[in-house]
């Protein structure tokens, strides 16, 4: 049976993007390959995970890591009404197999930073919706930009929108992005995403101004429906 370190388990509203507001059991896996400069997630796969079994309660049972899959099942399907699962991080990919096995009666939802091809072919049949980031900032992490850019292309292309399958893109906007470069990559995925989500970074002294959004976004229309939604879930204190 796969195992896989899980920082914490608990059921909440999306907070970004298209399904923001959607009723979801959220499953955040520990770990990634990345280290973007606005990193909010621990790097460190913690001891255990937390499990708040009544949504919103603050309150938390922790189970050790790794978790079996069977004991993610059990923990997600106590959760009513929920639109979908949410599979975050961390990088949700790097436990592809584990994901490729797990049986929940919800819908998954998966949020990618979308630099691991082969992993995502492993799970390409099993995901209802693809969140996929394209990381623009380079990331500590990054040796080569231009085979990142070009495995971040063949994700999307691996995962694209289809029937039974939304995929989506999500680019962090700071003061210091280049209109160009996205332009380039945005018309790389256009064929394969439903829409992009310009997303201002949270962090205000990074923040670019209303107006490079409102530029930017008027020349990606051109390309694909595209739109500005900042995160929302830290503005009502939710997980
Ligand atoms: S991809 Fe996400 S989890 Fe990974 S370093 Fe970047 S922001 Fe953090």
């Amino acid at each position: 049976m796969m195992h896989a370190p899980v920082s914490e388990v608990f059921c909440s509203v999306q907070g970004e993007g298209p399904y923001v507001g959607s009723r979801q059991a959220f499953v955040r896996f520990a770990g990634c390959n990345l280290s973007c400069p606005y990193c909010d997630t621990p790097k460190e796969s913690p001891e255990t995970c937390r499990f708040e079994e009544n949504p919103g309660s603050g309150s938390f049972t922790y189970l050790e890591n790794p978790l079996s899959g069977d004991a993610i099942e059990r923990m997600v399907s106590s959760f009513s009404k929920i639109h979908s699962v949410s599979l975050t991080g961390g990088e949700p990919l790097l436990r592809a197999d584990l994901i490729s096995g797990l049986n929940v009666s919800s819908p998954l939802y998966l949020e990618s930073n979308m630099t691991l091809p082969q992993m995502a072919k492993k799970i390409r049949d099993k995901v209802s919706y693809v969140s996929g980031d394209f990381k623009l900032i380079p990331s500590s992490s990054v040796e080569d930009f231009e085979d990142h850019i070009e495995r971040s292309i063949e994700c999307f292309r691996i995962l694209k929108n289809r029937k039974g399958r939304d995929c989506f893109c999500k680019i962090v906007v700071t003061r210091d992005i280049d209109a160009e470069d996205v332009e380039a990559v945005v018309g790389a995925i256009r064929d394969y995403i439903s829409c992009l989500v310009l997303q201002p970074v949270s962090q205000a002294d990074s923040l670019p101004k209303p107006g490079c959004l409102l530029d930017l976004q008027e020349r990606l229309l051109g390309h694909v429906d595209t739109r500005i939604i900042p995160q929302t879930h830290k503005m009502w204190g939710c997980l």
